[in-house]
């Protein structure tokens, strides 16, 4: 989860607790919930700095009405899709799904090896998952490695602490708890 942009006065770390308050139900349980770190604006330069955490929920909903369900809480807190990764109120991403390569592999690799520009044009109609740009996110990766570090990529083989490892540096070091 992550936002960078004030929901009716309020900062995102609280908007995000209170996604987390409206997600949560007999239907979705919360297990876990990362720090929240301050993560610089991805695109950089593209606007005030996010706030990102990263949460371990049990659910028997199929996995697109969990997403469906995540969007319906996006637009509660306001959150507008003007334009590809802008700034907003609030985002909710599926990051992982245990093992599941969704929707197959082939349509997964696709995804995942897309080129970058055509990545800011291409939006998936339908859900991908593990999320296709987890491997290149810190913003992502260091949250995640809070509550599941040793889930392994079901694709790449990496677990979420490796991954972690292969960022640079300075990347890491701009991810900061708050
Ligand atoms: P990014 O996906 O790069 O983080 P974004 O979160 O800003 O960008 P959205 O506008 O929130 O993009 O979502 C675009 C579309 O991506 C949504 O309509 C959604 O159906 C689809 N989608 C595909 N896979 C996922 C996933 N794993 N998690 C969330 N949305 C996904
Ligand atoms: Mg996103
Ligand atoms: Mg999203």
């Amino acid at each position: 989860m992550g936002g960078n942009l004030p929901f009716e006065g309020s900062p995102t770390a609280v908007t995000l607790v209170r996604a987390l308050r409206r997600l949560s139900g007999p239907e979705v349980v919360i297990r876990s919930v990362s720090r929240f770190f301050q993560t610089p604006c991805f695109p950089a330069g593209a606007g005030p700095d996010y706030v990102n955490a990263a949460v371990l929920v049990e659910t028997r909903l199929p996995v697109a009405e969990l997403l469906q369900r995540l969007h319906r809480v996006e637009l509660e807190f306001g959150r507008a899709r003007a334009q590809r990764w802008g700034m907003r109120t609030l985002d909710l991403d599926i990051l992982t799904c245990g093992e599941s390569v969704l929707p197959d592999p082939e349509t997964f690799r696709h995804w995942l090896t897309l080129p970058r520009e055509t990545q800011l044009q291409a939006v998936p109609d339908r859900l991908i998952v593990p999320h296709p740009r987890l491997q290149d996110r810190p913003f992502a990766l260091i949250p995640l490695a809070d509550i599941a570090p040793d889930w392994v990529h079901p694709v790449l083989n990496r677990s979420v602490r490796e991954l972690c490892d292969a960022l640079p540096a300075e990347d890491i070091a701009a991810v900061r708890p708050i």
